[in-house]
């Protein structure tokens, strides 16, 4: 069995960004996009979707949170580590 728990993404400077589901242990590289629960700043789960390589600013401060990317196959936002707060 798969545990999954939610967490709260958030920016350095304080912004929540998104709720995600994530799997396994170790610190937060990637979000799918299908696993995003809510998406607090509504820069994640955008109508149209984002393109590739489109990068993610934080809403709050302008900083670049994450790129648009295909990882194993499907659409995920590779996470800036110097972007969101350590968790
Ligand atoms: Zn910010």
């Amino acid at each position: 069995m798969v545990k999954r728990r939610s967490i709260e993404v958030v920016c350095r400077c304080g912004q929540p960004l998104a709720r995600y589901k994530k799997r396994g242990k170790g610190r937060l590289v990637k979000m799918f996009f299908e696993r995003i629960a809510l998406d607090h700043a509504g820069v994640f789960l955008t109508d149209p979707p984002l393109p590739l390589n489109r990068e993610i600013f934080c809403p709050g401060c302008g900083k670049r949170v994450a790129t648009v990317q295909v990882i194993s196959g499907k659409y995920a936002a590779k996470v800036n580590q110097g972007g969101i707060q350590p968790m």
